[in-house]
């Protein structure tokens, strides 16, 4: 069940105390009143309880995912010279060139930029733009 439906549960529920709360009121009994406190608080720890398993939920599926990320990449890449390139790409990844410093350095991926038309080929054939190094064409 999405976090979202069961916050509506917990706030049709405390919407639910409040209209007992009115009832209360009318009839001034003071256990139902204890009742209708206990409830409430009760409500509240379920709602931050909540609020936690959420942040614990997007943290996990954050770390599973990159996870999975680490796993296609390490099984897949090949280095030809230099250069990482998939032996298969995964379906929303190009076959590469990839920066090897930042796989090595960081376990990132970086699709280097082509360089080779861009009249900057003094420097080399691909750039990667998160470390900023240069590399020649794979032999
Ligand atoms: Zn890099």
């Amino acid at each position: 069940m999405p976090v979202a439906d069961v916050l509506g549960i917990v706030g049709s529920a405390i919407d639910t105390v409040k209209k007992l709360r009115e009832v209360e009121a009318k009839i001034a009994n003071a256990e139902l009143r204890n009742l209708i406190g206990d409830l409430n608080m009760a409500l509240a720890d379920l709602k931050i309880e909540i609020a936690d398993l959420k942040d614990e939920n997007t943290r996990l599926k954050v770390e599973l995912k990159q996870e999975k990320e680490r796993a296609i990449q390490s099984g897949q890449l090949v280095a030809k010279g230099a250069l990482l390139y998939f032996k298969e790409p995964p379906p929303d990844k190009p076959v590469g060139p990839y920066c090897p410093n930042c796989k090595g350095n960081a376990g990132k991926l970086m699709l280097l930029e082509d360089q080779r038309t861009s009249g900057l080929g003094g420097f080399g054939d691909f750039h990667c733009p998160a470390c900023d190094a240069w590399f020649k064409s794979s032999p």
